[in-house]
C-alpha cells in the first residue's frame, strides 16, 4: 500500500485538485529537485545564511542539480567542503525510484518509477535515427476515460510534483549518460563551458504523451518545463517539447502564454456522436470549440505547426468520409496542422480493433491529397507495453506483493 491515500475520481471531466506545498520528508529534509531557484535561495535563508551567501549558492546548487545532474552535494566542488555535509544534512537532491526498466527488442525503453509515497508511473524513451524522445507522464492514471485508452481505466490518480516530472527527464539523462560535462570553477564569471546543445545526443525531444491529462495539472507541468526550457537549467528548447492535450479548452491559452510549448490535440473523430463516445471530455469542450482555440494558439504557425492525432479504430473514426471531414474541418479554421495517424494498440479487455493496414493507408491518403501532412506513426515498444495508450502501471496489472513474491522466486 503506498503512503498517500489515493483519490477516486472525482467526475469524468473534472481535475483533480491537489496541494502544493513540500511534502515534508519523515526525515525532515526538503528534497530541492522540482523546485525553481528563487525558492531554494528562500530555503536556504530559512535554514541560517545570510542574504549575500543564501543568493551565491542557490546559484551554484541550481546549476549542479539543472545542469550538471548532481545527485549529491560532494560532487559540488566550487561549494566549501565544510556547506556540502550542512546542505546534505537539510536537503537531498530526490529522483523517482526505478521499479523496473525495459528494453523493446525496438530499441525503446520503458521505466516503471514510482514516488516517494508509492505510486507507480512510467516513462518511456523512444530512439529514432535523428532524434530521441522522451515520451513523459504527468499524473498517476487520469481522470478522463477515453474508451481505447488503457491509462484511462485507472480507477485512481494523483497529480504529479514538478519533482516527479523534472525528474523523469533528469532519470533519462542520468540512464543514457548525457549530462554536459564542464568546468565548474568561474561560475560566477558565466563562464562554464558545459552546454547542453542536441547535437548528437540521444535524448533531443521531450513529449508530454505518457500517463495523464497534462492540461489538468498545469501548474506542476508549467513549473517543470520551467526548468528543463532554462538555459542554466536542463536547457532544451520549447521547440523541442510537445504538450498532448485530449482538449482542455480553457487551459490552451495559459499554455501557450505561460510556456508557449508545442501543442499536440488529440482530436480521434470529427464528429460529435464518435468524439463524444471515445474522447468523453467532447461533451465538455466541443470539437468547434476545440479547433477555434487551436487557431487561437498564439504561436500556431506553419514553422511551428500543431499535431492532430489520431487513434485508427477499426470501423468507428477510419472511413473515407471521417478523412475528408478531418481536411475540410483543419481547413475551415485556418490552422497550420498535421495529422498523426496512430494505429490503435490492443491491451487487453479493449473493445477496439485497430483499422486494417490498407484502410489506413487509404485515410493517411485522402489527408495528404487535401494538402495535409498524415504520415501514420510506427507504433514502437509494443512487446513491452509501452506504446501509446498502452501504458497503465503494473501497480493496477499486478500488485505489490505479486511483484515481490515474483521477485524472491527469481531470486531462488
Ligand atoms: N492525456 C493526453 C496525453 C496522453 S498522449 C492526451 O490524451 O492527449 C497519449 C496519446 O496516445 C493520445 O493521443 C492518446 O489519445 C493516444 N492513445 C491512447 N490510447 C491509445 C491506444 N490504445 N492506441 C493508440 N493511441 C492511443
Ligand atoms: Fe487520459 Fe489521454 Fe488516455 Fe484520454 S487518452 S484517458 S486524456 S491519458
Amino acid at each position: 500500500m503506498s503512503d498517500t491515500e489515493l483519490m477516486p475520481i472525482p467526475g469524468q471531466v473534472d481535475p483533480v485538485p491537489i496541494t502544493r506545498e513540500i511534502t515534508p520528508r519523515a526525515d525532515g529534509r526538503v528534497d530541492l529537485i522540482g523546485l525553481p531557484k528563487a525558492r531554494i535561495q528562500e530555503l536556504f535563508l530559512d535554514a541560517g545564511l545570510d542574504a549575500k551567501q543564501a543568493k551565491l549558492r542557490s546559484k551554484q546548487v541550481y546549476h549542479w542539480l539543472y545542469h550538471r545532474g548532481a545527485t549529491e552535494f560532494e560532487a559540488m566542488t566550487d561549494i566549501a567542503k565544510t556547506m556540502r555535509p550542512w546542505l546534505a544534512e537539510r536537503f537531498v537532491i530526490g529522483r523517482p525510484h526505478i521499479v523496473e526498466a525495459q528494453h523493446s527488442n525496438d530499441g525503446t525503453r520503458k521505466w516503471l518509477l514510482q514516488t516517494d509515497d508509492g505510486h507507480d508511473f512510467e516513462m518511456v524513451f523512444i530512439p529514432d535515427a535523428d532524434r530521441g524522445t522522451l515520451c513523459i507522464s504527468s499524473q498517476v492514471g487520469c481522470t478522463l476515460n477515453c474508451t481505447f485508452c488503457h491509462t484511462g481505466t485507472m480507477r485512481l490518480v494523483r497529480n504529479l510534483t514538478p519533482g516527479e516530472i523534472v525528474g523523469q527527464v533528469m532519470l533519462a539523462r542520468d540512464a543514457l549518460g548525457e549530462w554536459p560535462k564542464g568546468r565548474m570553477d568561474g561560475l560566477e564569471d558565466n563562464e562554464d563551458t558545459g552546454h547542453y546543445t542536441a547535437d548528437g545526443r540521444l535524448l533531443t525531444n521531450i513529449v508530454l504523451m505518457g500517463m495523464g491529462e497534462p492540461l489538468y495539472n498545469f501548474d506542476n507541468v508549467r513549473d517543470s518545463m520551467k526548468l528543463v526550457m532554462d538555459g542554466d537549467g536542463l536547457a532544451l528548447s520549447k521547440r523541442r517539447i510537445t504538450l498532448s492535450t485530449s482538449g482542455v479548452v480553457p487551459m490552451m491559452e495559459r499554455c501557450s502564454e505561460e510556456i508557449g510549448v508545442n501543442l499536440a490535440i488529440s482530436l480521434h473523430a470529427v464528429t460529435k456522436s464518435v468524439r463524444d463516445e471515445i474522447v468523453p471530455l467532447n461533451r465538455k469542450y466541443g470539437i468547434e470549440e476545440l479547433l477555434q482555440a487551436c487557431a487561437d494558439y498564439p504561436k500556431a504557425s506553419n514553422a511551428r505547426r500543431i499535431t492532430f492525432e489520431y487513434v485508427m479504430l477499426k470501423d468507428k473514426n477510419d472511413s473515407d468520409d471521417d478523412a475528408r471531414e478531418l481536411v475540410r474541418l483543419l481547413k475551415q479554421y485556418d490552422l497550420p496542422a498535421k495529422v498523426n495517424l496512430i494505429p490503435f494498440n490492443p491491451w487487453p479487455g479493449a473493445e477496439y480493433e485497430c483499422s486494417d493496414p490498407d484502410r489506413i493507408r487509404a485515410f493517411s491518403n485522402i489527408v495528404f491529397e487535401g494538402g495535409i501532412s498524415a504520415p501514420v506513426r510506427t507504433p514502437r515498444g509494443r512487446d513491452i507495453d509501452a506504446a501509446c495508450g498502452q501504458l497503465k502501471t503494473a501497480a493496477q496489472k499486478k500488485s505489490r506483493a505479486e511483484r515481490d513474491r515474483e521477485a524472491a522466486e527469481a531470486a531462488e
